[in-house]
């Protein structure tokens, strides 16, 4: 799919030990085993500062639920530390990994002029890339302080739930196929919409539209 102008340059971990040495092929192997076309992201930053290329700038990524439209992707090679584990989001850069991501914003910025430099975080519910990309940014560059709003994930509902959202996400799923009515009353024909939605996209079919139903429905 054609990326759209770009809004948003995302930075990301790899979720992997700061010891563990990967690079784009590998990525591409993991991304390839959970069904993505080629690796989600454009570009991966090894830890010695190496800028491998993933996908082409122009094609879209597959690297932040709703958010991939309109987004250059960048993966810069770590995040976790042996000593406290898989669950926790840390920076862990090197200094050449640093280096060599300020080098390639300031490109892609040049390239894609006010697109805003953001943390995964700032976009969904993730550690990713353990650190608040907009001020370290803005720490880097002065004059580029970001001015992004975090995208609102709207409020969970469920059956008996009424309104705009549930309109919302009504409008939706109509728009992807299911026949339902769009009265913004979360009923039982919904509800059965919204568990078949969920089953389809591997989601749990409770029947209600949390934060990662929205997600995929916003998407
Ligand atoms: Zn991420």
């Amino acid at each position: 799919m054609r990326n759209a102008p770009v809004r948003y340059i995302v930075l990301h971990y790899s979720a992997t030990y700061a010891d563990q040495d990967l690079g784009v092929a590998d990525i591409r192997k993991m991304h390839l085993a959970r069904g993505f076309r080629d690796v989600g992201y454009h570009y991966v930053i090894k830890r010695d500062g190496t800028v491998e290329k993933g996908r082409p700038d122009s094609v879209t990524g597959a690297h932040v639920a709703s958010h991939n439209t309109g987004t250059i992707g960048i993966c810069c090679i770590g995040g976790l530390e042996r000593a406290t584990g898989p669950n926790v989001g840390v920076d862990n850069r090197t200094d050449a990994q640093k280096a060599a991501t300020i080098r390639l914003v300031r490109d892609l910025l040049a390239r894609h002029p006010g697109a805003q430099v953001v943390g995964h975080r700032d976009l969904g519910p993730t550690q990713c890339p353990g650190f608040d990309v907009r001020s370290w940014w803005a720490s880097v560059d002065p004059g580029s302080a970001s001015t992004v709003t975090t995208p609102e994930i709207p409020p969970t509902i469920r059956r008996g739930s009424s309104g705009q959202h549930v309109a919302n996400a009504q409008h939706r799923l109509l728009a992807r196929g299911y026949a339902i009515a769009s009265d913004g009353l979360f009923g039982p024909q919904t509800e059965a919409a919204v568990r078949q939605f969920q089953r389809a996209n591997g989601l749990v079919a409770d029947g209600i539209i949390g934060p990662r139903s929205w997600a995929v429905l916003l998407d």
